[in-house]
Order: C-alpha cells, then structure tokens, then sequence
C-alpha cells in the first residue's frame, strides 16, 4: 500500500448502492445512510445516494421512486434487466459525479457509519480506500472457508495484489472513478480491477455486520462464477498450466514405454495390460477434456468481448443528472440517456389522446401518403 500524497479536501460524496430485492433493507439503509449525511454535512460535505436497482422482481423499485421523490440527494436508476451486482455497482460509478465515490450493499453489511472515516482518510491523500473485513458476523462456515479458499488460491494465480477479505465496499476519488470507466470487460471483478489501476491506495479495516434483513443473493454458484471471473481475468496461469502439465504427462508416458519394452525384452512377460491400458485412457482423456474447458474459458471471454455488447441499459432514472461532458460518459451511459429519453418520451404520447390515427386511410394521411 502506498504513501499519501497530498492532503486533499473533498466537498461531495456519493454513495452508490447496488439492489436486487431488498425491499426489507432499502427504509433502515436509508435512515443510517441520512444520519450519516447529517454528520458530513456538518463538516461541510454534501452526501448524495445513487440506487441502481438490478431488475428487482419485488417492491424495491417503488421504495426507491418514493424515497426520490421524496429526497432530491436519492438518486435512483433501474435496470431493463438483472445484470448482477459488478454491474449494477459499474453503472454507479458510471453516474456519480462527487469528489469521492463510496460502494456499499444495501443490506447493511457494510456499515454506512464509516462512511466518514473512509472520508477521513480520503482527506489524508489516498484515492482509494479498500475497507477490509477484519470479523465477519453471520456468515456460515462454509462461506468463511470457501472465500478463505478462495482468496489463497487468487493470490498463487493472479497477476496483481489483490487486498484480501475485502468486498466492494471502498472509496475512491474522482480520478479513479474516471479512470475506471474505460474498463468495459464484460467478466468484472471490481475488487481486482480496483487494485489493478494504481493510484495511492490503503486498507481500512472493520467489522463486518450479519445482513439486516432478507437473505443472500450469492449463493454457492454465483460465487463460484465470480471466483472463475477473478481467476480467468486476472491469471493466465491455467493456460500455462497445460503446457507444464502435458510435458510432466510426456515424461511420465515415456518412463512407461521404456518400462514395458524391458518386460517385453528381458522379462518377456507380455501379457496384455487391461487395468493399465483403461487407466490411461481414462487419464489421458480425462486430461484433455480439461484441457479444452480451460483453453474454452478464456476463448469464451475473447468471444463475448468481441461483441462488445453494453454492459446495461437503463429504462428509467429519477434525479440522475447525466455527465454534461460527453467525453466523461460511458458507453452504456450515453446509451441509458437516449433509452431513458424515448421511454419517457413514448409514456407521455400514449398518455396524451389523438396519438394513434383510427383508420388506416386516416394514419397514410397522417403521414402524407395517398391511398
Ligand atoms: N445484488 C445486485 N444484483 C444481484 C445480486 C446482488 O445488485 O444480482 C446486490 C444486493 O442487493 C446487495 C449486494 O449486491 O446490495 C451484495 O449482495 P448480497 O448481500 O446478496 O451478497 P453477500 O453479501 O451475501 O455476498
Ligand atoms: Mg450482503
């Protein structure tokens, strides 16, 4: 972790809340969040709040469109469709436009009091602070060992220093927010890719609370996923794997050719090997087989950022301003600004009467032919 530069004074600050169905969390998030922008305030730092609702299939979208409704520092975008949580969080940092941006859950995981300490430290001349989990309450014992795993076998295989034990939840300043906005890969491993981009970073560490209400939304498989993401983007490691595994197999197979020609030759005791003959066959394809699978992971990301498809696309926002600086904007966010525009535009003419001509004869007038 590097030194501070410079002191640096910080006057917005945006929190950027991911959600996918957290309609039992979003009121309580809200009421911390607020206590905490009470305090900044009083320090003379503005606090504003950008939901990006993930394509939530219960109430949570209402809960945000009235809370903004309500409270012009929420600010609320939604999904067209369930996108996942790196996602939703890079929408965010696509949006906000304060000094310093800071991630956190929606379930409360990720105490919103420390916002001001991450400020804090913010303010001693660091750009990003990695908030890392010195205790985790509530997490079974399967997910501890799993990510404990996890993390032990990214640090052997990845290419950058990846802060270990921690989630998404950091701060980080302007410069890095703009910077990250040009990484569009489609796999995303925040955390990795945050480390991964420099600047001056520190660890702060803290106790991670049990979620306040609902239940998780990674489980085992969306894990694994993410796993496989943070491993397949970072690491080249497999790939070279194949090639050190092959040559040990190479080795191994011809010690077993001199072996048997000594059987043949010296012993002469040549009786046809079956249990060796099905064990290699087994192995061997086994080995091949894996081979691909990893080879095929990395041609399936080559494939999917080929397409360069938009990571999302909104359909609808509430107190977003979108960045007058085209330069500054994402892809995907000049594409929301545009779909967001036609979706109010298209609500509002079928809103109004007289919009759809009765008879065709009526519409090919309307539209200046002749029938
Ligand atoms: N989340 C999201 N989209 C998804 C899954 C999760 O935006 O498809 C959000 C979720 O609402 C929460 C955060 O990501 O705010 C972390 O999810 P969760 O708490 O379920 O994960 P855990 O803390 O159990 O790893
Ligand atoms: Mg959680």
């Amino acid at each position: 972790m590097a030194e501070p530069r410079r002191r640096q004074s910080v006057s917005s600050v945006t929190l950027v809340v991911p959600c996918f169905n957290e309609q039992d969390v979003i009121p309580e998030f809200y009421r911390r969040a607020s206590a905490t922008a009470v305090q900044l305030q009083m320090r003379g730092i503005t606090m504003d709040m950008l939901f990006v609702d993930d394509c939530s299939r219960d109430r949570t979208w209402q809960i945000l469109d009235d809370l903004a409704a309500n409270d012009p520092r929420v600010k609320v975008v939604r999904f067209a469709r369930n996108r996942g949580h790196q996602v939703a969080v890079t929408a965010g940092l696509d949006l906000a436009d304060s000094d310093v941006v800071v991630i956190l859950d929606a379930d409360l995981q990720d105490p919103p009091e420390l916002v001001e300490k991450m400020i804090g430290i913010v303010e001693e001349g660091y750009d990003v602070v990695h908030a890392q989990r010195r205790t985790r309450d509530g997490e079974t014992a399967f997910k501890l060992a799993t990510a404990r795993a996890f993390y032990w076998l990214l640090k052997r295989l990845a290419t950058v220093d990846i802060v270990e034990n921690s989630g998404d939840f950091r701060a980080i300043t302007r410069p890095v927010v703009l910077a990250s906005r040009e990484f569009r890969e489609p796999h995303r491993f925040l955390r990795g890719m945050f480390c991964a981009m420099g600047f001056r970073q520190t660890i702060m560490k803290y106790d991670r609370d049990a979620r306040f209400a609902g239940e998780t939304k990674y489980p085992l498989k969306r894990m694994l996923r993410l796993a496989a993401d943070a491993i397949f983007s970072f690491s080249s490691t497999p790939i070279k794997a194949i090639v050190w595994c092959s040559m040990l197999l190479w080795g191994l197979s011809l010690i077993f050719f001199g072996w048997s020609c000594y059987a043949h030759f010296v012993l002469s005791s040549t009786t046809a090997g079956w249990t060796s003959i099905v064990f290699l066959l087994n192995f061997f394809t086994g080995l091949i087989l894996m081979s691909i699978a990893v080879v095929g992971s990395y041609v399936g990301r080559i494939f999917e950022q080929g397409q360069q498809r938009p990571l999302y696309w909104l359909e609808q926002a509430r107190n977003v301003r979108f960045a007058a600086d085209q330069q500054a904007m994402s892809p995907e966010a000049r594409l929301s600004r545009r779909v967001i525009e036609a979706n109010e535009a298209i609500t509002e003419k079928s809103s109004g009467e007289s919009i759809r001509p009765r008879s065709y004869s009526e519409a090919a007038a309307h539209a200046g032919l002749h029938s």
